[in-house]
């Protein structure tokens, strides 16, 4: 978590800024989604960033009807779809103009189709994002864990892209471009966790409480019996207000997401009760930390208490003071 560059600082002149980097148009609707309808509404410049353009996903919505029949056709709709989730949640949204590696099934596993994102080299496929990153400025950035949080080849490279991003974009000796934006160094960078074996055991618990079907079940075991190692969660964002928006921009993405599914099983009654937050990582800091997000033995996450509660704390510039600067 060290690093010898401070991160570029904030100042009250100019708002935060946030960034979400996703792999396929539809990941910032099922991670992280009610946080940026928040942090947006709050005021915060919010950007996704979608590495790929989703041409390889099938239609996962069983009411959608017959799939586009041409993987520009797809890109196509899937872009449109995009569009309208972003509106929903009130963010800006940009492409990296990489192409969907597909997620490879059976055993053995297909080769990755040719010219795909997760075939593209490190510096090639880091490249647009470190440019991305120099001209929005953001603050803070969010992305996957390095198991990609879900086994798909492109997930696991945007969760390498970032990362490189983050540590790169503010160095002017790397990835010098002719007529490129000057350098940036965000301050953190967060790890997605919706899908934490905390939440879905919470709320299938609370499901099969009050007498529902709980969409889980088949989840916890599954989970369960692949033995995934929980990573940790530093961060709890409140996003009750906010639900509705995250509900809308899933519903956007109409070729993915099946209305009557999964996603939409939980009444919102009891997801308030039971999981009014979305939970990160904090994986990268420039900036002084508290609580669980420091990695405290006795403020640990499991023991209950501190978790962080803003993605910008430490980042807030105060009114009439030097924002706070950790020199490493
Ligand atoms: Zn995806």
């Amino acid at each position: 978590m060290e690093h010898a560059q401070p991160a570029s600082a904030p100042s009250t002149a100019e708002p935060l800024r946030l960034m979400a980097v996703h792999a396929h148009p539809d990941d910032e609707s099922s991670k992280g989604a009610a946080t940026m309808a928040r942090y947006a509404a709050e005021g915060v410049e919010v950007l996704v960033v979608t590495c790929t353009g989703g041409e390889r996903g099938d239609i996962l919505n069983p009411r959608f009807g017959p799939a586009p029949e041409t993987p520009e056709a797809m890109a196509a709709l899937r872009r449109e779809e995009m569009a309208a989730a972003a509106a929903a949640l009130g963010v800006r949204q940009e492409w990296l103009g990489f192409v969907d590696s597909g997620l490879p099934e059976g055993d053995p596993l297909p080769p990755l189709p040719e010219g795909c994102f997760a075939l593209v080299p490190l510096e090639t496929a880091a490249a647009p994002l470190v440019e991305a990153v120099r001209r929005f400025r953001p603050h803070v950035m969010t992305t996957y864990d390095p198991s990609g949080g879900y086994p798909h080849p492109d997930h696991i490279k945007t969760h390498e892209v970032s990362v490189e991003a983050f540590a790169a974009a503010g160095d002017p000796e790397r990835y010098v471009v002719d007529g490129g934006a000057e350098p940036w160094a965000p301050g953190k960078l967060y790890y997605n966790h919706g899908f934490s074996m905390a939440r879905i055991r919470s709320v299938h618990e609370a499901m099969l409480g009050a007498g529902l079907e709980s969409p889980f079940g088949e989840w916890v075991e599954s989970r369960a019996a692949r033995e995934i190692p929980e990573r940790e969660v530093t961060t709890r964002i409140d996003v009750r207000e906010h639900l509705d928006q995250r509900d809308a921009a899933l519903r956007a993405h109409a070729t993915q997401i099946d209305p009557d599914g999964f996603f939409f099983a939980v009444p919102r009654d009891l997801e308030l009760e039971v999981w009014p937050w979305e939970e990160y990582e904090l994986a990268e800091s420039r900036v002084e930390v508290a609580g669980a997000a420091r990695g405290d033995a006795d403020t640990d996450a499991d023991s209950g208490a501190e978790y962080e509660t803003d993605l910008f704390a430490g980042l807030r510039p105060e009114v009439g003071a030097e924002p706070v600067r950790q020199d490493a």
